[in-house]
């Protein structure tokens, strides 16, 4: 009982460790190295939540036999815990022996698992680690073997990495982040900066972005595209999303009172902010501290997190426009969305992504897609904001097409608030019209 998993009947992690310390050692004498796959299934958890527990049990035992029968008498295959499973195999010889077995147990994913009526399709994650090269004890081979499996599923599963000494290193990096991040907020490291977006036609200011800087002591400026990714797996997002709403806010306001008329404030929200933190409070406890009206307010919300959750998003977006609040849709063109969707979200305005105003007018795919995604604004009745747009060829090009809106380093760069403010604080007050309105308030 000490040494197998009641569920599985397979060797568990103790048996595992037991038998990991001999081939460490044997491959050390002989020469010949030894290799541990961690095999992790890839969602198991939906399956659980959506089937039930008994169904995921059934499915781990059809599972625990499929790899048992897929391996060589002699290899060990254990079940570590939950979902993960592990095989070592030694007396490897060629590295590319490794590989083989790693396509052995795709290849026994690839067939469905039937338990009594229903059909699953599985697919795994593999890490791998290799001993001597990777580690000289049980817990290195381990630590390795889940560094590398925890990066295949980071890539999106159904895929295998091996342990590198790279991979560890971003691993401590990423560590390293996170512990820090934990911080950050009470040790006041975030400043927001604020990039212009402007109308095409004339440049004229339409609206600012909030963009969050982060500003270790030590390390520097660290950029939002690697910190914000650790602050979303490890629900930091939430007070940090909070922090920087409340802000953005608050200096829009100030700007708004000197008379400064930045048109409107887009905030960008992760979709943890909206799945686990109360976004619609966090929005009205913003909006109350900087008495910043709501009008003036722009979500900005990827699409792949929309479309990843569509039915749910629907319902939190509806309550954000009671509540006088845009919705743009960030990265857009990079998340599959369905037609059917968005004609029923409540959105104002659809971004593209930077990924495709980059290449024009070179690349003839990227102009269909700009081209394509201007006209389903115009005929959803949605506002279309290009970002990213670098050079005067994207400019024309993008006006060529209708497009009224855009964002990027030909016309600013991220700002700091005091920068913003010094730009725009002047044109702003001249091009104040006699009935007191602004005129370059086109959004
Ligand atoms: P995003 O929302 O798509 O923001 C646009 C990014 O494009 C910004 O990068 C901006 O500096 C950059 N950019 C703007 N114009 C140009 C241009 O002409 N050329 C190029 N090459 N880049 C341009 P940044 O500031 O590094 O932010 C990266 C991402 O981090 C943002 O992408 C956003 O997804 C996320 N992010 C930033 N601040 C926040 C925040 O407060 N909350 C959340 N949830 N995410 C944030
Ligand atoms: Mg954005
Ligand atoms: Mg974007």
């Amino acid at each position: 009982l000490a040494h197998y998993d009641p569920l599985t009947k397979l060797p568990n992690r103790f048996y595992l460790s037991v038998r990991l310390e001999l081939a460490i050692a044997d491959a050390i004498r002989s020469g010949n190295a030894g290799a541990l796959i961690y095999v992790d299934i890839d969602r198991f958890k939906n399956i659980n939540e959506s089937a039930g527990h008994s169904k995921g049990d059934e499915l781990l035992q059809l599972v625990a036999v499929r790899l048992r029968d897929s391996m060589r008498q002699d290899d060990l295959v254990a079940r570590l815990n939950g979902d993960e499973f592990a095989v070592l195999i030694q007396g490897i010889g060629d590295v590319e022996n490794v590989n083989r077995i790693v396509n052995k147990i795709k290849e026994a994913f690839e067939e469905k698992f039937v338990s009594r009526n229903s059909e699953y399709r599985l697919s795994t994650s593999l890490g791998v680690s290799l001993c001597p090269r990777d580690g000289e004890t049980v817990e290195d081979i381990f630590k390795n073997a889940d560094i590398a499996v925890r990066n295949a599923k980071d890539k999106g599963g159904d895929i295998e990495t091996f342990y590198t000494q790279e991979l560890n290193s971003t691993t401590n990096r990423k560590i390293w982040l996170e512990k820090h991040l934990r911080n950050a907020l009470e040790r006041e490291e975030f400043v927001i900066h604020y990039q212009p977006q402007v109308r095409l036609v004339d440049g004229a200011l339409t609206g600012a972005e909030a963009l969050l800087r982060w500003v270790h002591p030590e390390e520097g400026t660290i950029s939002p595209g690697e910190f914000i990714p650790i602050a979303e797996r490890s629900g930091l997002i939430i007070p940090i999303g909070d922090w920087v709403l409340e802000n953005a806010c608050i200096t829009a306001k100030r700007w708004l009172d000197t008379g400064l008329n930045l048109g409107h404030l887009a905030v960008n929200i992760a979709g943890p902010q909206i799945t686990r933190g109360n976004l619609i409070k966090s929005c009205q406890n913003a909006l109350s501290k900087s008495a910043l009206s709501p009008s003036l307010l722009e979500l900005e919300v990827t699409e792949g997190f929309i479309m990843k959750d569509a039915e749910n998003s629907i319902e939190i977006l509806e309550s954000l426009r009671d509540l006088g609040i845009a919705m743009s849709i960030d990265d857009f063109g990079t998340g599959y969305s369905s037609l059917s969707y968005l004609k029923r979200l409540p959105i104002d305005q659809l971004k593209i992504d930077r990924s495709f105003i980059k290449d024009i007018p070179e690349n003839k795919d990227d102009i269909a897609i700009a081209k394509t995604i201007v006209s389903l604004g115009q005929n959803l009745g949605l506002s279309v904001i290009a970002e990213g747009v670098e050079t005067e060829e994207q400019r024309n090009f993008l006006l060529s097409l209708g497009c009224e809106l855009a964002q990027g380093f030909l016309f600013h760069k991220p700002l700091s608030a005091e920068e913003f403010f010094d730009c725009f604080i002047e044109s702003s007050m001249v091009e104040k019209n006699p009935n007191g309105f602004s005129t370059n308030s086109a959004a």
